[in-house]
């Protein structure tokens, strides 16, 4: 286990039992019981040996569940994340197709598993505006060394509970790669050892592979800084808002599966 990760699962241990702590206060299930006291029944086994997960990862401040979808089982993990900024929502169209897509085509998940969170902000979601309903970031609020105390960036990393499921996710399925989907600069920007992941996407579609900089206390930050795993922040346009779903696929369905199948060629 590399150092990133022994770190991180021991900031989790904490985080855990602070959890187990205000359950037992309010009698709240809260999030992580739904993560991990899933029945073992929920693995529905599909054609070909795929196994698919749903499951509420985790809840925003205003309770609304963030779902997660578990395929496969292999030992290397993609995770596709979605709507992390709640305006910035082409992605969670994309995510849902490519989850419809890996469905129909079990092969692409031999060997591997793929999780996918379709929409890491709800309440930012519901109501079209970037952070969640505090007013913070969620993509400045992750425990990087260059997070930063703002209003609106958190009093601290991890304090808000979208920031948290999205963190157990990540301690959890320990992902070889990483995908955030957002809006609107147009490119696909890595963090991390992500630049060859980066430049295979960018090689199936019309987005080009560009570092943007790393942000203070972001999701590519804290993954690839710290964890020191590649970290995809892909930056659709502005215009994918007037995609269709069908339309969306066509454009960034491969760069989908790229993400997917990496480091062997997208079919
Ligand atoms: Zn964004």
């Amino acid at each position: 286990m590399k150092s990133g990760w022994v770190l991180a699962a021991l900031m989790l241990a904490g985080c855990a039992a602070s959890e187990g702590a205000r359950e037992a206060r309010t009698g709240d299930p809260g999030t992580s019981a739904s993560v991990r006291e899933r029945p073992p029944h929920a693995v529905k086994p599909l054609r070909a040996g795929i196994s698919q997960q749903t499951f509420t990862a985790g809840r925003s401040v205003e309770n609304r569940p963030i779902d997660a979808h578990v395929l496969g089982v292999g030992a290397d993990t993609v995770m596709i994340i979605a709507t992390i900024h709640g305006d910035e929502a082409a992605g969670t169209p994309l995510t849902h197709r490519l989850h419809r897509h890996l469905l129909a085509n079990p092969g692409l998940v031999d060997g591997r598993r793929v999780v996918l969170i379709p929409v890491a902000n709800p309440d930012g979601l519901h109501r079209r505006r970037r952070t969640n309903v505090h007013g913070i970031d969620l993509n400045r609020n992750f425990p990087a060394s260059n997070f930063r105390t703002t209003r609106r960036h958190g009093k601290k990393p991890l304090s808000e509970p979208e920031a948290q499921a999205l963190q157990r996710m990540i301690l959890r399925y320990a992902p070889s790669r990483i995908v955030s989907i957002h809006q609107p600069v147009s490119c696909i920007d890595w963090d991390g050892p992500g630049e060859k992941l980066a430049r295979a996407m960018a090689e199936t579609c019309s987005l080009k592979a560009k570092r943007i900089g790393s942000r203070p206390g972001s999701l590519g930050s804290w993954v690839g800084l710290e964890l020191k795993k590649p970290i995809i922040t892909l930056e659709l346009p502005r215009s994918a808002d007037r995609l269709t779903e069908d339309q969306l696929w066509r454009r960034y369905g491969r760069m989908m599966v790229q993400a997917v199948v990496f480091p062997d060629l997208a079919p």
